[in-house]
């Protein structure tokens, strides 16, 4: 069986998990602090973070940006459901716009007319570890005075071309960047998430608001010679990462130049083979994006079934998945009605297909894929 994906561990993380296991000190301490500041030199900013996961990490972004009760947030729906929902944690309503069906990223024509006086700020996401267009969305957002949050989940090592340069996603290029550890991206920390700020201030906030709004964080107490009373002084949350996970996070980073460069090498082969099937579109990177291609989605044409072309890869031993989800498809959002059709979101779901793409994958596996879905997709082209 070939899995969609793949966590890529051995015995480096085993051997940290250890360390921090035998150290006596398991939850967020000095690995927490370790994996932040390696992290943010990886990216390139400021002040970065670590949180449970990339929900909570979206969360505290848009509780920094000020969205409230009955406020709205310009993002999209095809997306993995968590970026709606957190909008929805802070009372807010999540305002979808459509996509851009080449890169599967927020269109940025349609910002402008979704913005209203209760706009309170812009969420978009770099979908699958596709950079969206930041050069667009950013000067809309700054035009009419909204901290733009990116939902960076997919994207770490991804990069964008900015002022001539190129960047990572992360830097961050918004006021916030959110990534997610989880097992599916392309780092994994089990669980985990991280912010990073331009802003010292935001950064100061997610410190306090991950640990209950602590006022002295127990790593302090817990070596003064001194008795300290701490204090709350407003709500916080138990959004921690814990040193098991950092440490595990702090090996994970090292391996990213080497994962990066195995990915694109296979986004490469599946690209050149796959585009040569009739009926099947490949992605392809604008000239000022480069993907970690967390995921390698491949579309369809029209008259083809979505559910018939899974359903003989996995018979073939082959695990895929379909296009990322629309959440206002989901029973959850049916009390938040659209206010304007998501054709391209739609038709992404219902056309795309997830095929396999690991660090570990082995040139015959991927052969196997290719041969599989020209079987099945052109059996005459085949033979
Ligand atoms: C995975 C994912 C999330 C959620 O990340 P968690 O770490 O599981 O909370 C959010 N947004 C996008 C786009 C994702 O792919």
């Amino acid at each position: 069986m070939i899995p969609i994906a793949k966590p890529t561990l051995d015995e480096r993380e085993a051997e940290a998990v250890r360390r921090v296991i035998l150290s006596g000190w398991i939850t967020q301490g000095p690995e927490v602090a370790a994996f932040e500041r390696e992290f943010a030199e990886c990216v390139g900013a400021p002040h970065a973070c670590a949180v449970s996961n990339c929900t909570t990490a979206l969360h505290l972004a848009l509780l920094a940006a000020g969205v409230g009760h009955g406020d709205e947030v310009i993002t999209v729906s095809h997306s993995y459901i968590a970026t709606a929902n957190s909008v929805r944690y802070c009372g807010a309503r999540p305002v979808f716009v459509d996509i851009q069906p080449d890169t599967f990223n927020m269109d940025p024509h349609m910002v402008e007319a979704a913005i209203t006086p209760k706009t309170k700020a812009i969420l978009c996401v770099h979908q699958i570890g596709m950079p969206c267009d930041l050069d667009r969305l950013l000067p809309i957002a700054r035009q009419h005075a909204l901290p733009l949050i990116e939902d960076a989940a997919c994207a770490i090592g991804s990069e964008i071309r900015w002022n001539g340069k190129w960047e990572r996603i992360g830097k961050p290029h918004g006021d916030a960047a959110c990534f997610s550890f989880h097992p599916r991206k392309i780092l994994s920390t089990g669980d985990g998430g991280m912010i990073t700020t331009r802003h010292k201030d935001w950064d100061a906030k997610f410190r306090l608001w991950r640990q209950h709004s602590m006022s002295v964080p127990d790593t302090v107490r817990h070596g003064s010679p001194k008795v300290i009373f701490e204090s709350y002084p407003e709500i916080g949350y138990n959004y921690r990462m814990t040193d098991v996970q950092a440490a595990i996070g702090r090996e994970q980073l090292k391996r990213l130049p080497d994962i990066l460069s195995r990915r694109r090498e296979m986004a490469a082969v599946y690209g050149a083979r796959l585009s040569a099937i009739p009926g099947l579109r490949v992605p392809v990177e604008p000239e000022w994006a480069r993907s970690n291609w967390q995921s390698y989605a491949i579309r369809l044409s029209e008259d083809v079934d979505q559910l018939q072309v899974m359903q003989a890869l996995l018979d073939g031993g082959i695990s895929t998945r379909r296009g990322i989800m629309c959440a206002h498809r989901e029973p959850a959002y049916a009390d938040l009605p659209c206010p304007w059709p998501l054709t391209e979101s739609e038709r992404a779901q219902e056309q795309c297909v997830l095929v396999p793409l690991y660090h570990a994958m082995t040139k015959q596996e991927q052969d196997l894929v290719i041969g599989r879905l020209e079987n099945i997709l052109a059996p005459v082209a085949a033979v």
